[in-house]
């Protein structure tokens, strides 16, 4: 394994074939609009070429990236090669829509050399997949593994979506429900689960459904129940809790672009509304594919925003980013990068922590329990 920590580089594949109720990211319907897309990349590769040159983890997100067909697969998988170059051993993750993918799709990313898969399976429930409007059954969820494990993934990764509103009036059946769906995924041996708490974001159908509705979200005790559960589970079937939303089956199953995000390694990220970050300066795209293409048909890179973080800034998220991970924080690293020595300046309030079982304090880090990492902003908000 390449032991090099490059930046990782992000590609946002903006299309759905339909939105889901409950989704805030980027994306449009319309896949008319691919080959302008297509187009658009190219050019934003070549702009940055130059001031990032070489990776070792690509990520292919969205959106959906499964509803590019596989041509249009390969012409992006081959134009990220000749503009830079991905270290041997480089982690390729595709983001896959289980309703999307078909045996010749899998060929061709095994072939391109990707060598992770997430799948948006989200439930095993079809009635909960209709609540969260997703376009695939349960059924499909389970083929979709299936056929990527005949294919010869061996590392894939579930994404899973709990917390739903109770629509019988009944939240213990929606808990167990939730339950039932993690059992069905562990029998699946994934390498890597991704679970995520619903949030309601703003302008979604599911916000304007349940503004109108007796329905809500969980309170925060059942909140609490759902994650903590969800952990011991999970970590009781050998896997390793070491991101709030994020359990591997070892370490090595970790997923290596999203730990760039959590460090404040660089990071490229191409496409509308894409982020990117040089270890200082942070910018993103626009959220508009017109806008996106229209600079780039200019020759200038799409560029809605920007900021950079003072060192004081830096210090404040590495603290939120880090205690959001098993790990935590290294404290020797943290004042070298940082210039706070937590221990010397923080040293009551970790103990606090440490003594109501929501921090370890050892060898030289601190780093949350499974109930600290269950309010981890609240631990940084404690310790900044
Ligand atoms: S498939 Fe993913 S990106 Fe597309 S609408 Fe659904 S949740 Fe959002």
């Amino acid at each position: 394994m390449n032991t090099e920590n490059l930046p990782g580089l992000y590609l946002h594949i903006p299309f759905c074939r339909s939105k889901c109720a409950y989704c805030g990211f980027y994306s449009r319907t319309d896949i008319s609009r691919i080959p302008d897309f297509l187009k658009g990349l190219r050019a934003e590769m070549a702009l940055y070429r130059k001031a990032f040159p070489r990776f070792d983890t690509v990520y292919l997100g969205g959106g959906t990236p499964s509803v590019l067909e596989t041509p249009h697969l390969e012409a992006v998988l081959d134009t990220v090669r000749r503009h830079f170059v991905i270290a041997d051993g480089a982690e390729i993750t595709v983001e896959i829509n289980p309703g999307d993918l078909t045996a010749e799709a899998l060929r061709t990313l095994r072939a391109l050399g990707v060598n992770r898969l997430t799948l948006g399976c989200q439930s095993f429930d079809d009635a909960v997949l209709a609540f969260l409007g997703r376009r695939h059954t349960a059924g499909q969820g389970r083929d979709a593994i299936l056929a990527a494990r005949a294919a010869g993934f061996d590392h894939l990764g579930l994404d899973l979506i709990y917390g739903l509103p109770a629509p019988g009036g009944d939240p213990g059946a929606t808990f167990r429900g939730w339950l039932t769906t993690l059992r069905t995924a562990l029998s699946f041996q994934p390498e890597h689960l991704s679970c995520y708490q619903l949030t309601l974001e703003a302008d979604t159908p599911l916000a304007a459904t349940l503004a109108l509705s007796p329905l809500s979200l969980p309170d925060d005790d059942l909140s609490a129940r759902y994650f903590l559960t969800t952990s011991e589970r999970l970590e009781a079937a050998g896997y390793r809790h070491y991101e709030v939303s994020n359990f591997a089956r070892d370490d090595d199953h970790r997923a290596r672009h999203n730990r760039k995000y959590w460090d404040h390694t660089p990071y490229l990220g191409l496409g509308p509304a894409a982020h990117s970050f040089d270890g200082a300066r942070r910018w993103w795209n626009p959220r508009d594919l017109d806008a996106w293409v229209g600079a780039l048909r200019e020759g200038v890179r799409p560029i809605a925003g920007e900021e950079t973080l003072t060192r004081d800034q830096q210090r404040l998220e590495a603290l939120f980013l880090g205690l959001r991970t098993r790990e935590g924080i290294d404290i020797r690293a943290f004042r070298r990068r940082y210039g706070l020595d937590l221990r010397a300046e923080r040293g009551n309030e970790i103990g606090q922590l440490a003594a109501a079982g929501l921090v370890r304090s050892d060898g030289g880090r601190v780093s949350p329990t499974r109930r600290g990492l269950a309010c981890a902003d609240f631990l940084a908000r404690f310790l900044s």
